[in-house]
């Protein structure tokens, strides 16, 4: 937890995409080849026993350590995306952003009730985004579902952990 390669590797960029916002840049993280080791392995070390069949990655930035880490645990790999970019059947959630409302899609197919999935992005604020993608996951009825941010932001009274309830499994690598 809060490994501090990491947290000095990763880039805080002021003020983007809007004033006010304090963006913090994982994109430091991923070009860098020890931090990326670092947290595929962090993240190996505590799901390698979870039985994790499927790891679901939010479009984009959970993409990224999302696939690295379905292979190194042996699952498969699944992407939550946009509207519009999946081409075949897909189930979709809309939620409400700060600025209006956003959707995102799943392929049909692409979990089943067999599976044990973890789903993963790079980092929690409001929680907004993963709590749609948590519901859409459910509605497949999988055996177990646990959430993964590499960021958990709580600064400026963030408590995105407010957004699920008690039972829910959420894990993060650093905390700021
Ligand atoms: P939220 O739905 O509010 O938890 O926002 C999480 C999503 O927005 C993640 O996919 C992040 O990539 C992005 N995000 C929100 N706030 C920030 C921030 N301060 N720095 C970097 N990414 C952010």
């Amino acid at each position: 937890m809060n490994n501090p390669v990491l947290l000095q590797n990763l880039r805080n960029i002021p003020d983007f995409p809007i004033k006010g916002i304090q963006f913090k840049d994982v994109s430091t993280l991923f070009k860098n080849p020890e931090c990326l080791r670092i947290m595929v392995e962090e993240l190996y070390e505590m799901f390698k026993d979870k039985g994790i069949t499927k790891v679901v990655g939010i479009e984009s930035r959970g993409f990224v350590v999302g696939a690295a880490l379905a292979l190194r645990l042996g699952a498969g790999f699944v992407m939550c995306r946009k509207p519009r970019k999946l081409p075949a059947d897909t189930r979709k959630a809309t939620y409400m952003k700060e600025y209006g409302e956003d959707t995102i899609e799943i392929h049909s197919d692409a979990i089943s009730e067999d599976d044990v999935v973890l789903l993963h992005d790079d980092l929690l604020a409001t929680g907004g985004s993963m709590k749609a993608a948590y519901g859409l996951v459910k509605e497949f009825n999988p055996r177990k579902v646990y959430l993964n941010f590499i960021i958990e932001l709580t600064i400026e009274g963030l408590n995105g952990r407010a957004a699920f309830d008690n039972e829910t499994e959420i894990s993060t690598l650093i905390k700021i």
